[in-house]
């Protein structure tokens, strides 16, 4: 299982590894007292920026490994590496990432640990209620263990990514906070969503990626038009292309409203994807890390070529 506080440690000694290759800062908070940490590696002068953000939902934490493990290849590349014919750093000299690695932190250690691994009792009253709620609508036979296990939501019990201001009031979902599809008392309630519109608004975002588990495939065209749609189409083309995972429209799924990449797209034309690892049901067990890496280890340089030819 990777842990949020194995991810600090190992971002900290990235960040001492390559001083000058990568700038780690916190973005926010979560409601439980954890850094929302980013990582911002490339130009920060540069007019494209890319933001990547893993782990809305908690129990798909193996994107936090997989950030980890691009963020750590990339900076290992990032002086004598190449990608096709270019350099690395010539690459990264002209863009430059925004990334997450774990946008929902408590929803990560409540999976990965229970209601014990969160420290505030009123948070905790609230997951309780939570699970007394989702009794009669998941099934009954569901053991504690297994609740908890299968999290997706924040410690309050609002589904983050159903909580951006896209969609969101003709979304239906959960009535009540649950483990999953309760989309908040109100859009953007949320300090871990705040934080994702935050990072993006600082800076000239050209293009999003979300990481979610499972299904291997690409999720784009979330129901917008002429530029924004053949923007995102392209986007979601080379994303394809790299991973092998096929393409899928959103349009048709209601049912997905009020999310990251719904709002970008649709809100403020920024062509975003979401790229769905692995085959299991969540969390996917550790083999699955392998093909998954397999499948988004070029993804950055790629997307990083892929931003300088539309100059
Ligand atoms: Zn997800």
């Amino acid at each position: 299982m990777y842990s949020y506080e194995q991810m600090l440690t190992e971002l900290e000694l990235l960040k001492n590894t390559y001083p000058n290759l990568m700038i780690l800062q916190e973005a926010g908070r979560s409601l439980d007292g954890r850094k929302i940490m980013e990582v911002v590696i490339g130009n920060p002068d540069t007019s494209r920026h890319i933001l990547i953000q893993s782990t809305i939902h908690g129990r798909e934490y193996m994107n936090t490994r997989l950030a980890m493990k691009q963020l750590g290849e990339t900076l290992k590349k990032y002086t004598y590496g190449t990608y096709h014919e270019n350099s690395y750093e010539s690459l990264f000299e002209q863009v430059c990432f925004h990334i997450l690695p774990m946008t929902n932190p408590d929803g990560v250690t409540i999976s990965q640990r229970g209601l014990k691994g969160i420290r505030n009792a009123s948070l905790r009253s609230i997951l309780e209620t939570c699970r007394q709620n989702d009794l009669g609508r998941v099934d009954d036979e569901i053991s504690a263990d297994m609740y908890w296990k299968r999290w997706k939501a924040n410690a309050r019990g609002v589904d983050l990514n159903r909580n951006f201001n896209s969609g969101w009031k003709a979304y239906q979902g959960s009535v009540l906070p649950s483990f999953e599809r309760y989309k908040g008392e109100w859009p953007e309630s949320e300090p871990e969503v705040q934080t994702i519109l935050k990072v993006a608004e600082n800076n000239r975002t050209v293009c999003t990626i979300s990481y979610h588990s499972s299904g291997e495939v690409i999720y784009w065209d979330y129901g917008s038009t002429e530029e924004t749609l053949e923007a995102d189409r392209q986007l979601a083309k080379l994303v394809s292309h790299i991973t092998g995972y096929n393409m899928e429209s959103s349009v048709q799924s209601a049912q997905d409203a009020a999310g990251c990449s719904d709002y970008f797209v649709l809100e403020k034309n920024i062509p975003s994807v979401t790229i769905e690892n692995g085959k299991a049901d969540c969390p996917l067990p550790m083999e699955e890390f392998g093909p998954i890496w397999k499948a988004n280890d070029n993804l950055w340089p790629a997307l990083a070529e892929f931003m300088l030819q539309d100059v």
